[in-house]
């Protein structure tokens, strides 16, 4: 188990899923790299968990080798918690960050202050093989500001404050120690290590 196809085509999501796996010592890649074109894959589940496992059992079934797949979204709570699960398509398929963000805030305007909450969740299906599958969630809570701030990461994170600091205003270390992803993803780490230690083989390392 040296190679995990990242089923992404979420440049921002590949670099964050490398770095925080990197204590693993694995190698991830996309399936881009390995020459597999995983096209658009239909993500019709209700919940983050459900899709996370439509991508991964897509990208499994195209490259016969580990995949990690991750749904993720933005819950806010003024608006009965969406956009959810339908966060990559808020204002459209196409809208760009800065779409969605603007009409975030404006669904907002009148949401007074103590009541922007709101969390980022991500959902992350690793598949081994046929018979291995690990599912872990994560979660992060914040506020959503009334304007954006800070210049690093993506989608909403110039919006989403945790500690008084936008997601975009943090190191890409602290965005990981705070973020639903990368609690996520340091329960996969976990149990991925556990699976190792225990000599776990996946079909590809037989
Ligand atoms: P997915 O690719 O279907 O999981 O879509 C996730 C949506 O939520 C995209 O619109 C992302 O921009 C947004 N999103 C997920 N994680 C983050 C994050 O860490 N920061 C900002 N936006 C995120």
């Amino acid at each position: 188990m040296k190679e995990f196809i990242i089923a992404t085509n979420n440049g921002h999501k590949v670099i964050e899923i490398e770095r925080i796996l990197s204590p693993l010592g694995v190698t991830v890649v996309t399936a881009g790299e390995r020459g597999v074109d995983l096209g658009d894959v239909v993500e019709d589940g209700d919940t983050f968990a459900a899709n996370a496992y439509i991508k991964a059992r897509h990208a499994y079934d195209l490259c016969h080798q580990p995949v990690i797949a991750d749904d993720s979204g933005l819950c806010v709570d003024a608006l009965g918690g969406r956009p959810g699960v339908y966060s990559a398509r808020y204002g459209g398929q196409d809208a760009s960050p800065l779409v969605k963000i603007s009409l975030l805030l404006d669904e907002l305007k009148d949401v007074p202050d103590g009541e922007r909450t709101a969390h980022f969740a991500c959902a992350v299906c690793c598949i081994l093989d046929e018979n291995t599958v690990i599912e872990v969630e994560g979660r992060c809570d914040g506020t959503i500001a009334r304007e954006m701030s800070g210049d690093g990461g993506f989608g909403y994170d110039p919006v989403f404050v945790v500690d008084g600091r936008s997601f975009a205003s943090l190191s890409a270390e602290e965005k990981d120690h705070y973020s639903h992803r990368g609690s996520a993803l340091r329960k996969l780490c976990d149990k991925l290590a556990l699976y190792m230690n225990e000599g776990g083989q996946t079909d590809a390392d037989k």
